[in-house]
């Protein structure tokens, strides 16, 4: 019952070629590497046995962002294809240079998620956000791409989502999120190229990179199923997720002025006030160098945790609830932080 058959390489994903009530397993090929070996990026359809709109999971688009892999096999084990409406397009390993290197960059150092939907005649990571939007991302009617924190900061589950359009806002509320930040897409990510093409897109940030963390990705699940009912793709009743979520208005980075050994307070979806202090940055010797901040009242989304750490260094990713237009352009602050 265990092992894998062999996988077929494919040239175009044709939805409506493939056998209803099925789950159908391939590679996609989208450009070649050094090797003049096709860099080939695994996908598996659900192909519901009755018609319904294309869902689409992505993960690991930055190749050291593994929660989301996690989320799309308990997806697999649990979706009965006979039972689905629709098709479930899902991309366990979005980027594979990137995740082969257990990096965030794809192999040439460029991240794929500012700069799509890449050129068909680029650098070999625009080639490849080329081919894998108009191959594979624009077959879908909607979108959940899932990441999670950098290397060396820790997020809670949060989402990004333009809260202005109805589609995305419903798409972010059907999530089970702690924090849902309102983001106008930002240019070159997959989710704003997405949203730009009639696809309904949103970016679930789930927990930090480099594992899985079991809690977040069964309260990730939850939200991805909901997602399904509300989509009428699977039978059920549509929960209210957002309960007990903090929405944001936005968000930023505050940054260190001093480099050292830093102690960061707060923990994740604590709120902090104006005024306190929320890190200590330490000399070598023991002795506070600087006492870091927070200028505004808010939620803590994500914060870092690695304590050696140059000067101007993120220290914690605040989202707040009501814009100050004093506030406008602090700067330090970084506005478009994209994980
Ligand atoms: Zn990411």
């Amino acid at each position: 019952m265990f092992g894998s058959k062999v996988i077929k390489t494919k040239e175009e994903l044709n939805l409506s070629k493939l056998k209803s009530g099925e789950v159908h397993r391939m590679h996609m090929h989208l450009t070649d590497n050094s090797l003049g070996v096709p860099w080939r990026v695994p996908i598996v359809v659900i192909k519901g046995a009755h018609q319904g709109p294309v869902l689409g999971l992505t993960a690991a688009l930055h190749g050291n962002e593994l929660n989301g892999i996690s989320n799309i096999f308990k997806l697999i084990e649990e979706v009965d294809p006979s039972k689905l409406n629709g098709s479930l397009v899902l991309l366990p390993i979005s980027n594979v240079p990137g995740y082969l290197m257990n990096q965030r960059e794809f192999s040439d150092g460029f991240d794929l998620n500012r700069i799509m939907p890449g050129s068909s005649k680029g650098a070999t990571s625009s080639l490849y956000a080329y081919h894998f939007t108009t191959k594979i991302i624009s077959k879908m009617n909607y979108l959940l791409d899932l990441h999670t924190a950098s290397h060396g900061r820790v997020n809670s589950l949060y989402i990004r989502a333009d809260l202005d359009i109805e589609e995305t806002r419903t798409l972010a509320y059907l999530q089970n999120p702690q924090i849902i930040v309102k983001k106008h897409d930002e240019e070159g990510t997959l989710r704003s190229w997405a949203n730009g093409n009639g696809i309904h897109a949103i970016t679930i940030e789930i927990g930090n990179a480099n594992t899985f963390q079991n809690a977040l990705i069964h309260e990730t699940h939850d939200g991805i199923l909901n997602t399904l009912r509300y989509l009428e793709m699977i039978e059920g009743e549509v929960e209210d997720m957002i309960a007990d979520a903090t929405v944001c208005d936005r968000s930023f980075w505050i940054y260190s002025n001093k480099g050292g050994i830093v102690d960061v307070f707060p923990d994740l979806a604590d709120f902090v006030k104006k005024g306190e202090v929320i890190a200590r940055v330490y000399d070598v010797f023991g002795q506070v160098k600087e006492e870091v901040v927070a200028d505004m009242s808010g939620v803590v989304i994500g914060k870092n945790v690695r304590p050696n750490c140059d000067a101007g260094t993120r220290i914690l990713h605040l989202g707040v609830s009501i814009i100050e237009p004093e506030s406008e352009n602090i700067p330090g602050h970084d506005n478009f932080e994209e994980s």
